[in-house]
């Protein structure tokens, strides 16, 4: 006599499974194993100790879905009469799993209950339509879930919340971290004023300024963090600035407008611009020949000095040479009082460009929506995307100056404190390049002679 095999004491394996739809519901592994072992309970069933298990959120577990194929292994041995899951409409979220688990219960026989909304037997026709139909209605809510989360994130988007996770220069909770705002302010500061990443990453790193995970400071790093416009307080969703956020920046949004076109994609960010170790080389020019003048110590006198150098089947004519301290010092007061002679005229040029680069966002956003109303084709709209685009990236970049930099007077007093890189950086900005004329012969080889220091300036 064929015994029924759903009957008391019947054999109960139990499976569960972790996927990223149950965890979002609240129905961890421990509740689903509850719901199916008091099924089981019910029924009089002795469940296995072996428990079937797979996690598709883990990666080891994501698609080999080992549980379930030793589950059918035990079941095709015919170690167990009965299979309890959980809720065919959340388990079976999808139309072709559950058709394996229909195709599974039919070969081997053995029946496949679930732990809730009444119990869903796959053993009989009546059994898995009604699971068939569930899991259609199932799959439907799974979409509409989705729909919601797409547009709750774009509410809260256009709203400006916070993100949620913490970064450098802010808690989790949108607070600023005042230690690191005044590092990302410095570094804002210092890429602006056309320093190198690698040099402000090496200083850094050589000041002992912690990162956020600890680790030495990159270049990449550094460009992560000045390219974010959340440090502007500017929120981002999908890749543009979505709304102003409701919390405080740490940067103007100015400053972040012009950080970001700086490492705008086709611009080249500064990234190679290491630690200078002589602050005039190649700034100072030949006026025989026009080859950069490199330094050189002598000899004997210990003496430095910038020289043309003589090379070897190179143009360099090797023959002027000017003292190095004192033309460091020249140049830094001439670049002083030039600096402000000129403050007034940069706030003007960082408007404008400000102006420029919000005009080129708006035909941007116009030609979008001419492509999305159909008035463009898909190509007119791309070329002309490519061409604004083009344009944008074309606009220099006006260099600004830390606020504490501002004037002269500001730069003379902070002058000997700063890394060699900032300072030529700052050099590099206010002139085009230095022309060394040839040695008099009144005032003779030993004294400084600033006549023979010809600056071009920028304008
Ligand atoms: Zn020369």
């Amino acid at each position: 006599m064929e015994q029924d095999k759903d009957g008391a004491n019947a054999r109960a394996a139990i499976y569960t499974r972790i996927s990223k739809d149950l965890t979002l519901e609240g129905l961890g592994v421990t509740r689903q194993l509850e719901d199916c072992l008091a099924l089981a309970e019910r029924k009089g069933w002795s469940v296995l100790d072996e428990k079937f298990e797979d996690n598709d959120i883990s990666a080891a577990g994501g698609k080999k879905r080992e549980g379930y194929n030793r589950l059918k292994a035990v079941m095709e041995a015919g170690e167990v009469d009965v299979v309890v899951v959980y809720a065919a409409d959340r388990l079976h979220r999808n139309s072709r799993e559950l058709e394996d688990w229909i195709d599974l219960a039919s070969e081997t026989g053995i029946n496949i209950y679930s732990a809730t909304n009444g119990f869903i037997d796959l053993s009989n026709p009546d059994g898995r339509t009604m699971a068939r139909v569930v899991t259609a209605f199932a799959a439907g809510e799974v979409e509409k879930t989705k729909m919601r989360l797409i547009r709750k994130h774009l509410e809260l988007a256009e709203a400006g919340a916070w993100p949620g996770q913490a970064c450098y220069g802010y808690t989790a909770d949108a607070e600023i971290v005042p230690e690191e705002a005044a590092v990302i302010t410095e570094m804002a500061a210092r890429v602006l004023h056309g320093e190198g990443l690698n040099a402000i990453a090496k200083d850094f790193t050589a000041r002992g300024i912690p990162t956020a995970r600890g680790a030495a400071w990159r270049a990449a790093s550094i460009r992560n963090i000045l390219k974010s416009p959340r440090i502007a307080g500017l929120r981002v969703h999908r890749g543009k600035v979505s709304a102003k956020g409701q919390w405080a920046g740490i940067i103007s949004e100015e400053t972040s407008a012009m950080l970001r076109a700086r490492f705008a994609p086709g611009r080249s960010d500064g990234i190679r611009g290491g630690a200078r170790k002589h602050l005039l080389t190649g700034l100072l020019v030949c006026s025989k020949c026009g080859t950069g003048m490199v330094k050189c110590i002598n000899g004997r006198t210990k003496k430095e000095s910038y020289r043309c150098p003589k090379n070897e089947g190179s143009a360099a004519c090797g023959g002027t040479t000017i003292v190095s301290a004192e033309t460091e010092a020249w140049l830094a007061e001439a670049a002083f009082q030039f600096q402000d002679a000129r403050v007034v005229g940069q706030t003007e040029a960082t408007s404008e460009w400000l102006e420029q680069t919000g005009a080129l966002d708006a035909r941007l956003e116009e030609i979008a929506s001419d492509y999305a109303l159909g008035s463009i084709s898909r190509s007119e709209w791309q070329a002309a995307r490519a061409a604004v685009e083009r344009a944008k990236s074309a606009l220099p970049v006006p260099i600004i100056r830390p606020r504490n930099l501002t004037t002269g007077a500001m730069l003379r007093v902070a002058w000997d404190g700063m890394a060699t890189s900032v300072r030529r950086a700052i050099l590099d900005d206010i002139f085009v390049k230095v022309v060394v004329m040839p040695r008099r012969q009144v005032t003779g080889p030993k004294s400084f002679d600033a006549g023979r220091i010809v600056p071009e300036w920028r304008q």
